[in-house]
């Protein structure tokens, strides 16, 4: 069924009780051309290019809970390509690109919304750090604006300019940068893919895989063995242990990365912004809450929620850049698990097990990259060549020291 004005007053017309099921709920058959395990943004993303773009449709996106449950669904929904390192840039100015194509793509409300992101500095150091960067995007042809202090100020007049650790100089403005609708996300590429006869299959958990002479032919899961000509993983937080099911170790370790929403307010900022002398980051959503998030949690986790000091954390870098909220009541908070690779950024690659592809370590900043990842996974995965935008995205480039090491702080994932 398409979606339109049209469709939506036809409907309206004949009570709503026409609409069809978004997509179907297939059985698990016993082959497929590619399996991709988790069904979130980057495994049904990747299933949608793989059928729209490379004509391959016997595939299976298995999904050990319902399309959506992980971080998919979990974000703070910020998109932006504001990175200064050109493994980076080029990847992320895709991901833009098909963001702002995505709803006529899909023929669904992702809810894009290019909001602006504005990166706040604080100190003379950091402005010309942002200015090398904004000079980077703009060389890469992203756009780019260094605002001073009081162009901040007329955008956000509530912020604490004056506060005596962390005065607020000016700020890094990507205006193409902004949010988009997380779970509507999953559910566009969702529809999109099932369109094309891929098979959805939710409750149902990847277990092992089933080798034979070294080379990965199957999955084992709880709804069954499934053999595939090619398998893909996309798992996020799960990757290191689903990778160990094949036997690999990756350069991956889980943490905990908290979300928080407050009361609705009336509309007070209009983009997002991200406070530069402490981990906070706020927008606020069409129904009125701030949503905002800082630091991950500092141990190793599988756990989908995080634990006080985080919060404490995150409430005094807030109330740092916006003293205002400290009468806004907070009415939500929770957990995502976040695959940190050791140097920030991703990796998609052919994994070293034969028949197996790897798609992991987004850290944080995973949904933004949802539509240039799947993108880029598909064209490895139809071609067996890697797109020259994430070219970068090797695993042997932990082993080699080709690092791509955004914020230059090695292998710390709570710093990245
Ligand atoms: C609180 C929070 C805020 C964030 N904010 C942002 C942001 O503002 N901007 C941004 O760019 N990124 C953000 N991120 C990061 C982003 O959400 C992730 O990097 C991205 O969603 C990961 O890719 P995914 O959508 O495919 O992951 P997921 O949605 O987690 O998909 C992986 C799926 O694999 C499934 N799975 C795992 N193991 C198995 C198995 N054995 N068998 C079958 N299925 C399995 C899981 O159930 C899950 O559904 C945030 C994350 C969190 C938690």
């Amino acid at each position: 069924m398409r979606y339109s004005a049209l469709s939506l007053l036809t409907q309206a017309l004949r009570g709503h009780k026409g609409w069809t099921p978004v997509w179907r709920d297939p059985a698990p058959k016993a082959e497929y051309d590619v399996v991709i395990i988790g069904g979130g943004g980057h495994g049904l993303a990747t299933a949608h290019y793989l059928a729209s773009r490379h004509g391959i449709t016997k595939i299976a996106v298995l999904e050990k809970g319902y399309l959506g449950s992980g971080n998919v669904g979990r974000n703070t929904t910020i998109i932006r390509s504001n990175y200064l390192l050109p493994g980076n840039t080029p990847f992320y100015e895709l991901s833009m690109k098909l963001w702002e194509g995505l709803e006529q793509d899909l023929n669904y409300n992702a809810m894009v919304s290019q909001r602006g992101v504005l990166n706040l500095y604080h100190s003379d150091a950091q402005r010309d750090a942002f200015a090398r960067r904004g000079n980077a995007m703009r060389l890469a042809g992203v756009d780019a604006e260094l605002l001073d202090r009081e162009q901040v100020r007329a955008m956000a007049p509530f912020f604490d300019y004056d506060n005596a650790r962390f005065p607020i100089q000016g700020g890094l403005l990507q205006k193409r940068g902004g949010t988009a609708r997380h779970d509507a996300v999953a559910w566009g590429y969702a529809r999109a893919a099932d369109s094309r006869g891929v098979d959805l299959i939710q409750n149902c958990e990847v277990t092992g895989f089933t080798m034979v002479d070294g080379r990965a032919v199957g999955v084992e899961t709880s709804r069954g063995p499934i053999r595939a000509k090619k398998i893909a993983m996309a798992v996020a937080g799960n990757s290191s242990r689903v990778a160990a099911m094949a036997g690999m170790r990756l350069p991956i370790e889980s943490h905990v990365l908290q979300a928080f929403v407050s009361e609705g307010l009336k509309p007070m900022i209009d983009g997002v912004v991200t406070f530069g002398a402490g981990h906070f980051y706020v927008s606020q959503s069409d129904k009125g809450g701030l949503v905002f998030g800082g630091d991950i949690d500092g141990y190793n986790s599988y756990a989908q929620r995080g634990n006080l000091p985080v919060i404490e954390d995150v409430m005094e870098s807030a109330m740092a850049l916006w003293p205002g909220l400290g009468r806004v009541r907070m009415l939500r908070h929770w957990g995502g698990i976040m695959d940190m690779s050791m140097d920030g950024s991703p990796i998609i690659d052919r994994a070293p097990v034969e028949g197996l592809y790897l798609n992991a370590g987004w850290c944080y900043g995973g949904f933004k990259a949802t539509p240039a990842s799947g993108f880029c996974f598909a064209h490895l995965i139809a071609t067996g060549e890697p797109h020259p935008v994430a070219a970068a995205y090797r695993l042997d480039r932990f082993a080699s020291g080709r690092l791509i090491d955004e914020k230059g702080v090695g292998a710390q994932p709570n710093l990245h």
